[in-house]
């Protein structure tokens, strides 16, 4: 993990064993909700509460380490940060996978149609996985 540790010291991020662990939890799962990741460090750090795993995520999220992901109906999870790209969730797990899709053409259009300058692009699919189908 000292790629993570270099990363945060680069940023500024102070670097402590919470905040590994969250970092590697992400990286595991990819995609992870506070609630998860508070129940899965727990016994590790018996003394962290909620507010501190809340706290952790927003001082990252701030040196834009990691990204919210706001997912209708459901806890918004978190990732680390990498190229852009978008998602498909199953809406019986709740499982969230990352997919790459061409979507330079759909913004173009977009922003023709709107006339609006476009900052970002959030793009989710929502169906049923192929281990629950
Ligand atoms: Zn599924
Ligand atoms: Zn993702």
């Amino acid at each position: 993990m000292n790629k993570y540790i270099d990363f945060l010291k680069t940023n500024n991020i102070k670097v402590t064993p919470q905040r590994i662990a969250i970092i590697e939890l992400m990286d595991q799962y990819g995609h992870i909700s506070v609630r998860d990741i508070f129940a899965k460090i727990k016994a590790n750090f018996p003394t962290l509460s909620l507010a501190t795993v809340y706290k952790n995520i927003n001082a990252m999220l701030e040196s834009n380490f990691i990204k919210e992901l706001k997912i209708v109906g459901h806890d918004s999870k978190y990732e680390l940060v990498k190229e852009d790209h978008s998602h498909m969730i199953c809406n019986e797990c709740g499982k969230v996978e990352d997919i790459d899709l061409e979507t330079k053409t759909l913004i173009t259009d977009a922003k023709k149609i709107s006339n609006y300058s476009i900052d970002e692009s959030n793009i989710q699919l929502f169906g049923i996985c192929p281990e629950c189908r």
